[in-house]
């Protein structure tokens, strides 16, 4: 049996097909590419119970990832992360069928792991030696680890602002750390340059098609430790949305190999921050495509995306599942991941807890109803952040015990 059942690739916009042994970026109308698979031959040689007995890393999936040799597999066994029942916060906002599915247990610390096993396996694969991206953070962290492991160069652009612990994993893996006084989006203005000037691969956000690949097996995780049903509802913090369009390919996969029974398929909603909502608006405004948001801020640095070049797949995957976008503010991104670890004991991430938040307001709203499964991406570790928690004190006389 061979490795990958990968086939080719194919742009969602203009439907140019591409194939997948030999570098490719974004499709020449503009548009990321897509990876297909050939499902006829995975459904014949491939079942759920061959899968239960694999490895417990996002592996378990290879026929469906594009790695065609198993020898360019980077990986430090990555995935089937844990999927937990939430009883005491659940019941204190009101959905007693509430789960976390906590992608801070994944190395680096962030679910950008998933995306970076997978990209720069393939990166690995295709011959690349230089990779180039703009981060807000995490992604870069996960890619220069994972391209040290590799032995490939990586050179990451990082806003001066984004988490200082990611500034050091990059650092460290010895990658080139380029620090920019501006926003993500003014990082990937220099990796275009340095892509064009020095000929690196672009490994910007869905400039490559793979990252998503790694990302989607969220999904195929959630369906399996589930017993291979869906939830009801999927909240996902959205940046440039990588994960919400892989999850949302992941079940459009797993419809057509019959592995999944349901028709309709849970509803995906996309939570941002106020500072930086331009799915939300757009999803407000009824709109296929978002448009750039100025000045944006959020603690939630990995969601802080002013413009998705993915917005169109993230606004149709939540269009077709009947799903929202939702924003939600500062205080109640702090105030949720105070709530996850009084009540259930995980430190998690600002932007895994902004789904906390919209799953407490969406419930108030009457948008979730008490008997619906509702599943909480937390995309990283909440330690990750030092920074973006404060501490609350109480000093003990004669001493005091905690200074902050
Ligand atoms: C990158 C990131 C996100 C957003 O992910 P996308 O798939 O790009 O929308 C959310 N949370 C964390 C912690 C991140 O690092
Ligand atoms: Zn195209």
């Amino acid at each position: 049996m061979t490795y990958s059942l990968v086939s080719h690739l194919t742009c969602p916009k203009c439907s140019e097909t591409y194939d997948v042994d030999t570098i490719q970026q974004l499709c020449v109308c503009g548009s990321p590419l897509l990876v297909e698979y050939k499902l006829d031959e995975v459904k014949k040689h491939v079942t759920k119970e061959m899968i239960a007995e694999r490895e417990q890393s996002l592996w378990r999936y290879h026929e469906l990832l594009p790695i065609r040799k198993i020898e360019n597999k980077v990986s430090f066994e990555e995935g089937m992360t844990p999927f937990l029942f939430l009883p005491r916060l659940g019941e204190e906002i009101g959905i007693p069928n509430l789960y976390i599915k906590d992608e801070g247990m994944v190395p680096t610390g962030s679910f950008k792991a998933r995306g970076a096993a997978v990209g720069v396996s393939k990166a690995k694969e295709l011959g690349v030696q230089n990779l180039a991206m703009p981060t807000n953070g995490n992604a870069g962290a996960a890619w220069s680890l994972y391209a040290a492991k590799a032995g490939l160069e990586a050179h990451i652009v990082m806003p001066v602002d984004a988490p200082e612990m990611t500034r050091k994993e990059v650092s460290i893996s010895g990658a080139h750390l380029y620090l920019v006084n501006g926003l993500i989006s003014d990082a990937g203005k220099i990796v275009g340059d340095l892509v064009k000037e020095r000929g690196y691969y672009d490994a910007s956000t869905l400039k490559e098609p793979y990252r998503i690949e790694g990302k989607k097996t969220m999904g195929y995780e959630i369906a399996e430790q589930l017993n291979w049903e869906l939830p009801d509802v999927i909240l996902y913090p959205t940046g440039g949305g990588v994960g919400l369009i892989g999850i949302y390919k992941a079940f459009l996969e797993l419809q057509k190999l019959g592995w999944i029974k349901e028709e309709k398929l849970p509803k995906l909603v996309a939570v941002q921050a106020e500072g930086c909502a331009p799915i939300v608006k757009a999803f407000d405004e009824g709109k296929t495509e978002s448009e750039f948001w100025e000045n944006s801020t959020t603690l939630a640095f990995g969601i802080n995306v002013p413009k998705a070049i993915g917005d169109f797949l993230v606004l149709d995957a939540i269009y077709q599942t009947n799903g929202c976008a939702i924003a939600v503010s500062e205080e109640e991104i702090r105030a949720s991941q105070r709530e996850v670890a009084r009540l259930e004991g995980q430190f998690i991430c600002p932007e895994g807890a902004a789904t906390f938040a919209a799953a407490e307001t969406l419930k108030k709203h009457g948008w979730i109803k008490e008997e619906e499964q509702v599943v909480c991406l937390n995309t990283g570790l909440g330690i990750k952040y030092p920074e973006a928690f404060e501490v609350d004190v109480k000093t003990m006389e004669p001493f005091e015990r905690i200074k902050s």
